[in-house]
């Protein structure tokens, strides 16, 4: 008998969760885009709203009922079939826990978020990964190894952090396909970066079916990463199951008041999706006027751009060459992507000088 306590064994072969760095190797503060955050900060009057929060001496709503009406009355969606989380990645974790235990089946793409892994294996579930399209989500893989053991399948749409996006009718033809029993969780944490027009339909999808979890954030658009603010919406039943197992008090008196300000500051959203779009397509358009000198950036439809080193200059070149610079961006090694750099968007003078920095480093290593 060990004279310590064991953790379970499916809980010590988790890979914590790798956060983005803001700080180089040295220490050295770096301008940081390697979390996509928003580069236009947060909404003046969410800052505004952060001294009207109430006391800290007295905990917060539980229910967060004013945030949950104020997101209701946003997206057309009944306040009751909202939960509230600690970020999004709380409501991940606890559509894993509530829908899937050891021995289940928790099913999501190669190059799928990093949760996924975590919020399977916390609950002893068995994580299994459908093989990737050209680094995209692919519908016919991940219902080609959809099976009795399956409770929960993971698709993050738009996703990170590759970028790459399911147009509604793939959505639909998922959801059309999956069991009855099986949980469907859309993640959209980047879903306000899509252009209305081609929304994928995620969210009426939730209201009409009682297997469709989606899943936002106030971490991207809203600019409020560190007030930790997401929620969910489903079927009345998901909505209770999550209740019951959420943190009682889980989004602190500042969060609510910080999240109901920036709700109601929407043009703050579309100047950040505008600012987004426009840079997004300038740095894609730059990288690719670079000719042959391999670097593929992936369609994105979220705020950052993955781009594959395919040519004489290393992603882990890059990423050193980049830190030098100043900048903090994503070298993905632990993702099966030792290729992969990838970029949040940040402001014009950034990409500007992220893109002379990459060009430089490309002429030199030919
Ligand atoms: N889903 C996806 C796809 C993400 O990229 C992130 C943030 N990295 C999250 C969920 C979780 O974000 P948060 O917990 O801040 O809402």
């Amino acid at each position: 008998m060990p004279q310590h306590p064991t953790p379970k064994p499916w809980i010590s072969a988790i890979h914590a969760y790798v956060p983005g760095k803001s700080a180089g190797a040295d220490g050295r503060p770096l301008v940081k885009l390697s979390a996509n955050e928003n580069p236009l900060g947060t909404s003046p009057a969410a800052l505004a709203a952060r001294g009207e929060a109430a006391e800290p001496s007295r905990y917060p709503d539980p229910d967060s009922k004013a945030l949950r009406a104020a997101i209701g009355a946003l997206h057309g969606i009944d306040a009751g079939r909202i939960v509230m989380g600690t970020g999004s990645d709380e409501i991940l974790n606890l559509a894993a826990q509530a829908y899937a235990g050891p021995g289940d089946e928790v099913l999501y793409v190669r190059y799928g978020f990093s949760v996924y892994d975590i919020a399977a294996r916390r609950c002893g579930a068995v994580p299994v990964v459908a093989p990737d399209a050209d680094y995209g989500s692919d519908v016919d893989a991940l219902l080609g190894l959809v099976s009795e053991g399956t409770r929960v399948v993971f698709v993050a749409n738009p996703n990170n952090p590759t970028g790459s996006y399911l147009p509604r009718g793939e959505i639909a033809r998922l959801h059309a396909a999956l069991p009855g029993d099986v949980l469907l969780v859309i993640d959209q944490a980047y879903g306000e970066y899509v252009s209305p027009e081609d929304d994928d339909g995620a969210l009426a999808l939730a209201e009409a079916h009682a297997n469709v979890l989606v899943t936002r954030t106030f971490s991207k658009i809203y600019g409020l990463a560190g007030e930790r603010i997401g929620w969910g919406t489903g079927d009345a039943g998901i909505v209770d199951a999550l209740n019951r197992i959420r943190g009682p008090f889980n989004l602190s008196n500042t969060a609510q008041a910080m999240g109901l300000a920036a709700v109601a500051d929407q043009d703050f959203v579309v100047r950040s999706r505008e600012h987004n779009r426009a840079e997004r397509a300038r740095f894609v358009a730059a990288l690719e006027q670079m000719g042959n000198h391999g670097l593929r950036p992936l369609p994105s439809e979220a705020n950052f751009v993955l781009i594959l080193f395919e040519g004489r200059l290393t992603a882990e070149a890059a990423f050193n060459g980049l830190a030098e610079r100043g900048y903090i961006t994503r070298w993905l090694p632990n993702q099966g992507l030792p290729h992969g750099l990838r970029i949040t968007i940040g402001t014009a003078e950034q990409m500007d000088d992220i893109m002379a920095g990459l060009r430089a480093m490309a002429e030199a290593a030919r």
